[in-house]
């Protein structure tokens, strides 16, 4: 049988056992709708109010400053849509940087077909916000920067606390999108001066579906979906309470482990970018310095990046690539393409993101691998034209 590597920990994580099992209860006799009055009501609810704490002390934020969401999509939303329709007396102009996900640039998207309107800050070469850009772009009415604080596709970790500082001293809502870092990198909201947070559970081996949006008390803001006012009247509808009880769970395992897991990580992820760079015409996406963990983004010219995961994929490899083909567009990757690559690179490129189950013998594989891969796909196209590569 074919050896069994995931390498795609930035898409999503397996469940930890510990997490089920606190879960299970909440599914098969702790069932009661959190609003009920009767003791199954009042079992879930406090089930809630006590992950609710546990997750708002993780970030030094208060209990009532943390909503229950659907995950990292809908945390987004609601940050963007709400700021934005709670404050369009105030101002219509929003910053995010060209590198955020999808979750907040089709949201910009909407708002600005609601007569909002963006800006998308430049990133360096390496994938970092620029504060003298930052400043230079913020207006009278300016009501909101919103800025990943790292970011998925190259795993750079933005200089969020310097940014907050910048928000606050002008009085400017400031929200991070850290679906990649909760429980991965040290969050406290106050010190980063941030208005809203957003995280999901299934990065963290928690289950799928399930996120929170931390809100700064005070903060004005709207709910986007109506209904019976859960969540302190920003988020109505049942709460999925085995979600929660699951992703405090695995927030708390997480942030436990988190040190030492990311000293093993480091490790790992250098040895695989020092080798990775053995093969010829390859380059390092994203920065060495400000990088999670457990990134590893690398080009590989004139190779087609669906082929590469296909070809991994028969291998036994699970990863991931920013090219156009598999992203289902024809554009390769905003998040490259705003690095600067050329889209030669960009359709070339491998993402791997390490995770708790690999070890140095999945390391070692890997590199055995990717240089044969490499290699035969240059040979059978020889021709590469990256602009036709879709077609
Ligand atoms: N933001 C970032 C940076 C992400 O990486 C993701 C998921 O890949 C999301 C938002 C969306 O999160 P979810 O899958 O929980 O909706």
């Amino acid at each position: 049988m074919t050896k069994q590597i995931y390498m795609d920990h930035a898409a999503t994580t397996p469940v930890r056992k510990e997490v089920v099992k606190e879960m299970l209860p909440y599914m098969l006799k702790k069932f009661g709708n959190p609003s009920s009055l009767h003791s199954f009501g009042k079992e879930a609810r406090e089930a809630i109010e006590d992950s609710r704490r546990k997750i708002a002390r993780m970030i030094n934020a208060g209990p009532e400053e943390i909503i229950f969401t659907s995950g990292g999509t809908e945390s987004d939303n609601l940050a963007l849509k709400g700021i934005a329709f709670a404050n369009k007396d105030k101002g219509n102009h929003i910053i995010i940087s060209k590198i955020e996900h999808d979750a907040i640039v089709n949201t910009c998207r909407y708002l600005e077909k609601q007569g909002f309107k963006i800006t998308y800050l430049d990133v360096n070469s390496e994938g970092i916000v620029g504060l003298n850009e930052l400043k230079r772009a913020i207006r009278k009415d300016t009501i909101l920067v919103s800025i990943m604080h790292a970011n998925n596709e190259i795993g750079t970790i933005q200089p969020i606390e310097e940014i907050g500082k910048i928000c606050a001293s002008r009085k400017i809502y400031f929200h991070s999108d850290a679906v990649q870092t909760f429980c991965k990198e040290k969050i406290d909201v106050k010190k980063m001066n941030l208005s809203l947070l957003s995280a999901s559970s299934h990065k963290i081996y928690g289950p799928k579906g399930v996120g929170f949006l931390y809100i700064k008390k005070g903060t004005e803001i709207s709910p986007i979906q109506h209904g019976g006012g859960h969540e302190f009247g920003m988020r109505s509808g049942t709460e999925n309470v085995p979600g929660i009880v699951g992703f405090a769970k695995a927030a708390e395992i997480a942030s436990e482990n988190m040190p030492k897991e990311n000293a093993r990580l480091k490790k790992l992820r250098d040895k695989l970018i020092k080798e990775l760079l053995k093969i010829k015409d390859s380059r390092l996406n994203g920065s060495m310095k400000n990088r999670l963990s457990n990134n590893v983004n690398v080009s590989f010219r004139a190779v087609e990046g669906e082929s590469l995961i296909l070809s991994l994929d028969a291998k036994g490899i699970a990863a991931s690539t920013g090219s156009a083909c598999s992203s289902r567009s024809l554009e390769p990757s905003h998040v490259l393409m705003a690095l600067g690559l050329k889209p030669i690179d960009a359709h070339g490129s491998l993402r791997l993101t390490l995770g708790k189950d690999n070890k140095e013998e999945d390391i070692e594989y890997v590199i055995k691998i990717i240089p044969e891969i490499v290699e035969k796909l240059r040979r059978f196209s020889p021709k590469f034209d990256a602009g036709s590569i879709c077609k």
